[in-house]
Formats: structure tokens, C-alpha cells, sequence
């Protein structure tokens, strides 16, 4: 009993974690060509939910995440 309680508390973190991340996409453009970015069209990384301007713009982004920069929000 006691081994399963943070095996419990370790999987209710995970999906609020993953429940955040897509509720807030860290850019507004797409960073494979700079078109702005829609929600429907996103990625979650390590770094947040990434989105971008179409589905070709997201395969090319997970074929090669290294080569693409992310360009962070501005604050309003
Ligand atoms: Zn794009």
C-alpha cells in the first residue's frame, strides 16, 4: 500500500504538468516560417506547447526540432 501511494501522486503531477503545457503555447509564430501560429497545430516539448501555422510546418519541426528556433511570446 505504502509503495503505491507515489506511484499515484507521480501520475496526478504528470497530467496536470501535460494539462498546463496545453493550455499555454509559449509562441504566438509558427518558427518554421514565421506565419502566425494556430493552436489546433501544436507540439508539446520539453519546453512548453510549441504551435504553428500548418501541419507541414509541424512534421517538419518534429523531423528536425534542433534546427528550429523558438521564438517566445511577447508580454503584453
Ligand atoms: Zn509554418
Amino acid at each position: 500500500m505504502k509503495a503505491l501511494l507515489p506511484v499515484l501522486l507521480l501520475s496526478l503531477v504528470s497530467i496536470t504538468a501535460i494539462w498546463a503545457k496545453g493550455g499555454l503555447p509559449i509562441n504566438d509564430l509558427c518558427p518554421v516560417d514565421g506565419k502566425a501560429g494556430r493552436v489546433i497545430y501544436r507540439v508539446f516539448s520539453d519546453k512548453g506547447t510549441i504551435i504553428f501555422c500548418c501541419a507541414t510546418c509541424m512534421d517538419s519541426y518534429q523531423q528536425n526540432p534542433g534546427h528550429y528556433t523558438i521564438k517566445p511570446k511577447t508580454e503584453k
